[in-house]
């Protein structure tokens, strides 16, 4: 019988570290048992209609039925650039600094392709969104982590980065609002990521995804505030969390010309561009943004201080995260990121995902998504105050 090996490059992948909990979870359900999910982050409120609505008439139309190209529709990108001036302040062009993306997590995971050869090096922080390390190691290129330590805010520490690697260094990434930790930045970290990325000739990659899930008033910053920005920085966006639209597969990058262009070079040998049709409704829901935003934020405030006001009334000294739709929780004393995960399942019936899954430092720490009903969360605390002691 044949065999195949698998390539070097899948080999180098690290292990998924949720296969314990995935089975814990499916073992649950096949039981019977009632599991509230808080392990994925993924919006459970509807796209709005006015976005289906806009899809529906584009599909109609025989002109989106056809290869999209490249650089995608131009209504899209002109939508894309009148958002960000609105929204940031900043103009870029829709003619050389925009490039529509299936989803921001195939520009993340693809970018590397385009600028890190073996030898090179690209710095990732620690926990993080896994395709950071995956497209990385595709490339052949080597991980250096930036731990992201909770008496930093969260916020890489530029300055402890190992100088014997730093040479190979030729991109970095930067995730805020962030994922897993829901730790947000200001403009002054921004600039020393600006002024480091151009002293050492690096790229920045920054993965915006959660730039409109904001709360309290917080709004949060694109790297392009920053003077200068534009000459080693690209913008990952998407339109996943901020219009509900996960399954609809639309983002897209912005910023330097030769970045964003190198990256559109990597993409037309492999895709053919995004349905237009899902670009048309693109062009509704960035129209519409300031009409819809503020019900959706107003749902997961609701949520977020169920939970958070909830698990404080029982001693668990949560603060409130300003942004992402994540709940980053540090573990009782006697536990690990797992055993926490897998008591909360066994007793509470509850799935919140094991920090240490997003890298080596997010052990001591489990994620918790507010993506469910409010009356979830609220039972949740309940099971939690009756069943965990
Ligand atoms: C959800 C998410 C993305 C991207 O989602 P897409 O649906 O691919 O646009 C990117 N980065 C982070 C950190 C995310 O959590």
């Amino acid at each position: 019988m044949a065999k195949f090996e698998i390539s070097e490059r899948l080999k180098k992948l690290p292990p998924y570290l949720f296969v314990e909990i995935d089975k814990a979870k499916k073992k649950a359900r096949d039981e019977g048992r009632d599991v509230i999910d808080l392990g994925v982050g993924d919006p459970d409120i509807p796209t709005p209609n006015f976005i289906i609505e806009a899809l529906n008439k584009a599909v109609k139309d025989p002109s989106t039925h056809r290869y999209s190209l490249d650089q995608g529709i131009p209504e899209f990108r002109n939508a894309i650039s009148k958002w960000y001036k609105r929204r940031f302040g900043i103009d870029i062009s829709p003619e050389n600094e925009i490039h529509p993306l299936i989803g921001s997590k195939e520009g993340i995971a693809h970018m590397p392709l385009a600028f890190i050869n073996p030898g090179d090096a690209v710095l990732v922080p620690d926990p993080c969104y896994p395709p950071y390390r995956s497209g990385t190691l595709f490339a052949g290129g080597e991980v250096i982590s930036m731990p992201l330590k909770e008496e930093n805010g969260f916020l890489p520490d530029l300055k402890a980065i190992d100088h014997h690697n730093l040479h190979k260094a030729k991109m970095i990434f930067i995730n805020y609002p962030n994922n897993p930790t829901a730790a947000i930045c200001d403009k002054k970290f921004l600039k020393e990521v600006v002024d480091f990325a151009k002293k050492r000739n690096i790229i920045v990659a920054c993965d915006a995804a959660y730039s409109e899930i904001t709360f309290d008033g917080y709004k949060a910053p694109s790297i392009f505030e920053i003077d200068g920005a534009k000459d080693v920085a690209i913008e990952f966006h998407s339109l996943s969390k901020t219009f509900n639209m996960t399954g609809w597969r639309i983002g897209f990058a912005c910023g330097n010309p030769e970045i964003v262009g190198a990256l559109a070079k990597v993409k037309s040998n492999i895709d053919s561009g995004i349905f237009s049709a899902i670009q048309k409704a693109g062009v509704a829901a960035l129209d519409n943004y300031d009409k819809h935003i503020n019900s959706i934020l107003k749902v997961y405030t609701e949520r977020r201080d169920v939970l958070i006001d909830g698990l404080n009334s029982i001693d668990w000294k949560v603060d409130k995260p300003k942004a992402t739709f994540y709940v980053w929780i540090r573990v009782p004393a006697r536990h690990t990121s797992a055993t926490f995960a897998k008591e909360l399942l066994d007793k509470a019936d509850i799935v919140a995902t094991p920090g240490n899954g997003f890298g080596e430092s997010g052990e001591g720490y489990v994620r918790m998504v507010i993506t469910v009903d409010k009356s979830r969360l609220v039972e949740a605390v309940k099971r939690i105050k009756e069943r965990l002691k």
